[in-house]
């Protein structure tokens, strides 16, 4: 058998990557290097001329066949960035997108001038949403809440990753249930609720219908059943001039509006992301 250097495997992964034009092949194939050898991240230009065990070629290869079979790289290599922060990513937990980084900056500016006391992140997953908000916002209390036990592990990890076990809390419990008093009142609730209409699933990137967990992605038959229990049966968690800030999917910010304002939401403002796409609404509670 030949020795091949890291670089020589680094290499030929690239190449594989890029013949089926994957848009991010140098980054796929440096993350596959990194997460099978085990060495630092910042090392890997240093390391390339390293000989490499068997051991170590067959755990990169491994990884490599699940990167080709459309697994997400967040998945295989158990971390992904968000809001230049580090998340714990296990399979069965939406992975976080750039998009709902949207969702945090709307978040620091609709609270820019008050700060809140208590905030609530609904359908958490790994956590992202509202350990962003909370590294940014030190005074806070941040309650993460997901109906799923997954999300719920993934966001303690989290928690415990960056140091924030006395300021956020992970909370299990199924939405659909609605508020109940003992959860204690929130200036603030953030959510990034499945949005996805049911029958869209089925044309879903292949990498996230085959990976990605469905209960995340859900939103019913039109995609809006999540904003109806949001604005309806949460209302109550909120304390007076309490805001309600949701991300949503491209052109469903004209009806999340509509289902805010039905019930009785004041304010109602739009964010847009990065890419120009109407991503964000807020309404708060009357004062
Ligand atoms: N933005 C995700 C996607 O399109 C959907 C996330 C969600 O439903 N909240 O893959």
């Amino acid at each position: 058998m030949v020795i091949r250097t890291l670089n020589d495997i680094y290499l030929d992964l690239r190449n594989k990557l890029i013949k089926e034009n994957r848009l991010q092949a140098d980054l796929e194939a440096r993350e596959v290097c990194v997460c099978g050898t085990g060495i630092e991240r910042d090392q890997f230009d240093k390391s390339r001329s390293i000989f490499m065990s068997e051991e170590s070629a067959e755990k990169i290869n491994a990884l490599f066949s699940r990167l080709i079979s459309g697994e997400p790289l967040p998945y295989i290599i158990g971390e992904w960035d968000f809001f230049s922060l580090t998340f714990k990513t296990p399979r069965g937990v939406l992975i976080p997108r750039p998009d709902t980084e949207s969702l945090v900056e709307a978040a620091l500016k609709a609270t820019k001038r008050k700060t809140p006391l208590r905030v609530l992140d609904l359908c958490c997953g790994t956590g992202c949403v509202g350990i962003a908000y909370a590294t940014q916002m030190p005074s806070v209390k941040v309650v993460l809440a997901d109906i799923s036990s997954d999300a719920l592990k993934a966001a303690k990890e989290n928690i415990l990753m960056h140091n924030l076990s006395g300021t956020v809390y992970p909370l299990h419990l199924d939405i659909t249930e609605g508020y109940r008093p003992e959860f204690g009142k929130f200036d603030l609730i953030l959510a990034n609720p499945p949005y996805i209409p049911t029958d869209e699933i089925s044309q879903l990137d292949q990498s996230v219908r085959d990976f990605e967990p469905h209960l995340a992605l859900d939103g019913g038959p039109d995609g809006l059943s999540f904003y109806r229990i949001l604005s309806e049966k949460w209302k109550d968690a909120l304390n007076p001039g309490g805001i309600l800030l949701v991300e949503c999917g491209m052109n469903q910010s004209e009806q999340v509006k509509a289902i805010m304002k039905q019930a009785s939401y004041k304010m109602l403002r739009v964010y847009k992301d990065l890419t120009g796409v109407e991503r964000v609404v807020s309404g708060r509670t009357k004062n």
